[in-house]
């Protein structure tokens, strides 16, 4: 059997980071892997994450099963942090899963087990991984215009044009906020129009927030998920705690079935617990249980957010200094879009050509459709970036 085995597609991104890892340069920039590192180049554990592990280690007496939708406590902490007090929690079905991937590829099972014909329509571009698990799950995609790549915006027109061609059942995957791997995001009035046309047309928007906190604040980030969530009459949700707690490693995530009224709460829940016991049977939960000790403690979760608060304000200082060192070289307004971005993520809208330019010829590191991770930059790598911009031509 084994003789039959192809080679999976190579992940692009884990094949940059091995070239920037074997780079002799000092100067080198990873602007790859969608993982924060502080200015020193370090992905911290945040202080309330240490502190709550410590009170789990020391008042943890099982490591038992917990049970297949994951620790009540967890559940009901990212759903007042995701939605606050916008649904009434008997309409809410929840699931622990591993990671916002985990929620994601089940949210995709979902739809497909009980609408094989439902099409998803994805953002142009979206994660790589949205389309890489539907076409694993033979489902059909489609893509809506989504990027702009002259003004680096939304090209909302475009977007709604092509939601058009959506039929009742089909999904629409939105970005919850800090859109990956653009940077570009729709503001409140644009919410509204998507959820209209949503509603108009019978479409199960699902959206993915793997960011919250990372762009505006806790609850503007928010905003759109809230929206939706008190709006359609059928929501999935997958959310990621991944790079809001710092947690990656611990593969915690959370995916909700929202509807409008709690008579088929019990059989929504039902259907996502089965969902995991097929996949993995219970959820990990140590992630889990330090989102739920951090949320449940107002010392922890003012430390957390205090320390998630400076970490968006250090991304958003980089942005400004990369936008004002753009402003300055080149004595233009075109690169004032890094500013208004938003998230860990801008795409610079350039060709792999001058991408791999910047590459050999300065030690760039950024994925080949000109994703760059804001967070690998610190005020010294910046100018180095905005030079190499500038001598590549872009
Ligand atoms: N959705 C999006 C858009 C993401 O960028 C990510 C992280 N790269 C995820 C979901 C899931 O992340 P994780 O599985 O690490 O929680």
């Amino acid at each position: 059997m084994f003789e039959n085995l192809k080679a999976p597609p190579a992940d692009k991104i884990l094949a940059l980071m091995q070239m920037f890892r074997e780079d002799p340069r000092e100067n080198k920039v990873d602007l790859g892997v969608g993982v924060y590192k502080n200015a020193e180049g370090v992905t911290p554990v945040m202080r309330a994450v240490k502190a709550a592990e410590q009170q789990i280690w020391e008042e943890q007496g099982s490591k038992s099963y917990v049970g297949l939708a994951g620790d009540p406590a967890y559940s009901a902490a990212m759903i007042q942090l995701i939605l606050g007090d916008t649904v009434a929690r008997e309409n809410i079905a929840a699931v622990a899963t591993p990671g916002g991937t985990g929620a994601v590829r089940q949210a995709f099972e979902l739809v497909r087990n009980t609408n094989p014909d439902a099409r998803v329509f994805v953002s142009d571009p979206t994660w790589p991984n949205h389309v890489s698990i539907l076409k694993y799950l033979n489902m059909e995609t489609v893509t809506y215009r989504y990027f702009d790549r002259e003004t680096r915006g939304v090209n909302f027109d475009g977007m709604i044009e092509d939601l058009k061609a959506a039929k009742t059942g089909d999904v629409v995957l939105l970005h919850g906020c800090c859109h990956n791997p653009t940077g570009a995001n729709l503001n409140e009035v644009q919410w509204r129009e998507v959820i209209a046309l949503i509603n108009a047309q019978g479409l199960i928007p699902m959206v993915d927030i793997a960011y919250q906190g990372f762009g505006d604040g806790l609850e503007e980030d928010a905003m759109g998920v809230r929206l939706v969530a008190s709006s359609c009459p059928e929501v999935l949700i997958a959310a990621s705690c991944s790079k809001n707690f710092g947690i990656y490693r611990e593969r915690t995530g959370l995916l909700l079935a929202v509807s409008q009224d709690a008579s088929a709460q019990a059989l929504h829940q039902g259907n996502l617990n089965f969902l995991n016991r097929q996949n993995y049977s219970f959820p990990p939960d140590h992630g889990a249980r330090i989102v739920s000790t951090i949320m449940n403690d107002d010392a922890l979760r003012g430390d957390w957010a205090a320390e998630l608060e400076e970490t968006r304000l250090g991304m958003l200082g980089l942005r400004q200094q990369l936008a004002d060192e753009l402003q300055r070289l080149t004595g233009s307004d075109r690169f004032a879009f890094l500013a208004q971005h938003r998230g860990m993520f801008s795409l610079l809208g350039t060709t792999p050509d001058l991408v791999e330019k910047m590459r050999v010829d300065n030690g760039i590191y950024m994925v080949g459709d000109s994703r760059m991770n804001i967070a690998g930059l610190n005020k010294q790598s910046v100018p180095i970036l905005a030079q190499a911009i500038v001598d590549a031509g872009v």
